[in-house]
């Protein structure tokens, strides 16, 4: 059995303690729910009522993935001011990686016992669907049980406009491919005054749901993530939130939230702080445990918020601390500071060493050994 958490005792803000009673009940906590947890001090109140949600749902199992990343090339065409990984084509960083080259990649990493490839890119006028096709053919044939998790929504949504076919025709192809889940970028913030402003050209924040709708139509499982410490305000944040768990309502097939604390070194949007605080990054990942009931997993990816934070996370409802990521570009171009390649044993430690037992899984939560 696992240990039951006695948040009574803890919870200091009393003005919590309602909300806690809609946890007890199982009755989803309400949007003003949500903003007075991302507004209270009273941290340790509110990661005791998240620690009991993830134990409900998680018990003490902490996950992490062995994979590596493929980012195919840093040649975009949106070019968000938010971004610090994508150039234009005549750029001295450019680059877009041969079917070859990543055949390369990926049977070096899978000679060292890989279980996921985390593929995303720019988007590129020039890639079209066989490219995309071919690549996770390849990979699948260097590995047959390889877990490939790719493309944004807004990736999908460019295949399928510059291949002039339907989203649905770009799940078919890729899926009978290889494709096995969707990441969650893309995201951002959903609301529109915003996102304007950190990403003009990018699909609108109803479209990305839209896409994420028909994936999750095709059985995909999808992750969903939040950009957050940029420009964005609460309220922001609460639409974002609610629009998320209304589609898990519907379909169900979000398996992970995944909130990204903003970088924005080399980028063109300044964030609200250098980086987040420690107790701005607890009430968003606690209130997201609470808040989102009928998402399964809450993950802290390492390589964003540090793995010192995403180990304290751990007991604040987070259960996933992300994976390996051998090579990951995107973040590191905006100034993160952590390692760009983190061992297995690095990972099981941080989970074991916060009391917990790490549980080695795929994307879609398929238990590795
Ligand atoms: S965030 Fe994505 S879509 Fe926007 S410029 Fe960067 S790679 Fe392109």
């Amino acid at each position: 059995m696992y240990s039951v958490y006695i948040p009574e005792e803890i919870i200091k803000d009393k003005n919590l303690i309602p909300l806690w009673e809609k946890v007890k009940a199982s009755v989803p906590v309400s949007e003003d729910d949500l903003r007075l947890m991302l507004s209270t001090d009273d941290v340790m109140g509110l990661g005791a009522i998240a620690s009991y949600v993830r134990t409900a749902v998680n018990g003490r199992r902490g996950f992490y993935g062995v994979n590596m990343n493929l980012n195919y090339t840093n040649i975009c065409e949106l070019r968000c001011p938010l971004c610090a990984f994508s150039c234009d084509s005549g750029d001295p960083r450019a680059y877009i990686y041969s079917l070859d080259e990543i055949e390369s990649r990926v049977k070096a990493e899978a000679d060292k016992g890989i279980d996921e490839v985390h593929i995303v890119g720019g988007l590129h006028p020039d890639l079209k669907l066989d490219y995309f096709e071919e690549m996770l053919r390849r990979i699948k044939k260097i590995k047959s049980d390889m877990f490939i998790v790719a493309f944004t929504a807004v990736e999908y949504d460019y295949f399928a406009k510059i291949n002039n076919i339907s989203i649905e025709e770009v799940f078919r192809r890729l899926i009978d491919a290889g494709l096995g889940a969707l990441p969650g970028g893309g995201a951002e913030i959903f609301a529109e005054e915003k996102r304007s402003v950190i990403a003009p050209k990018k699909i609108s924040g109803k479209r990305w749901l839209e896409i994420m709708k028909i994936a999750h139509s095709f059985g995909l499982k999808t992750n969903a993530t939040l950009l957050y410490n940029h420009i964005e305000d609460m309220d922001d944040i609460v639409h974002h939130l609610s629009e998320l768990r209304a589609v898990q309502d519907e379909t169900g097939g979000f398996k992970t939230f995944v909130p990204l604390s903003y970088h924005d070194e080399n980028t063109g949007i300044k964030a609200k702080k250098k980086s987040s605080t420690g107790f701005d990054d607890i009430r968003l990942y606690a209130s997201a445990r609470i808040y989102l009931h009928n998402i399964p997993h809450i993950k802290a990816l390492w390589m964003y918020i540090g793995e010192k934070m995403a180990q304290v996370l751990l007991n604040f409802g987070v259960d996933d601390i992300g994976a390996t990521y051998n090579y990951e570009q995107v973040v590191h171009s905006a100034g993160a500071a952590t390692a760009d390649y983190g061992s297995e044993q690095f990972l099981r430690r941080l989970i074991e060493s916060a009391g917990f037992e790490p549980e080695r899984v795929t994307a879609a939560y398929e238990v590795k050994k």
